[in-house]
């Protein structure tokens, strides 16, 4: 079991859960970030602490599309453990539809 980032936190991007990771499993694209599922040891106390409500434990059903895009991300994407401001937009983007169709981008974040 891991926990995943899931399609709310694409431009959103908030970051209050990469400091709460007793692990540091949280790595960073252009607009959302993902967890390392190997490395998460699903403690599961970031997903609390999202205000998107961008994190959910893989057991929670249909999932299995960002399970993967998590996986393949966390690979390349740099890693990060230190929380930036949010987009200056990031409130706007909160609950839009079809932000993995629409916005998602493969392009890595900056990392610590
Ligand atoms: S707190 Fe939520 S919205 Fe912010 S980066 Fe983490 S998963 Fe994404
Ligand atoms: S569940 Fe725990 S280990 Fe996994 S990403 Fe969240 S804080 Fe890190």
């Amino acid at each position: 079991m891991t926990y995943v980032v899931t399609e709310n936190c694409i431009k959103c991007k908030y970051m209050d859960c990469v400091e709460v990771c007793p692990v540091d499993c949280f790595y960073e694209g252009d607009n959302m970030l993902v967890i390392h599922p190997d490395e998460c040891i699903d403690c599961g106390v970031c997903e609390p602490e999202c205000p998107a409500d961008a994190i959910k434990p893989d057991t929670e059903p249909g999932l299995e599309k960002f399970l993967e895009l998590n996986a393949e991300y966390a690979k390349t994407w740099p890693n990060i453990t230190v929380k930036r401001d949010p987009p200056a937009d990031a409130k706007d983007w909160d609950g839009v539809a079809d932000k993995l169709e629409k916005h998602f981008s493969p392009k890595p974040g900056e990392g610590d």
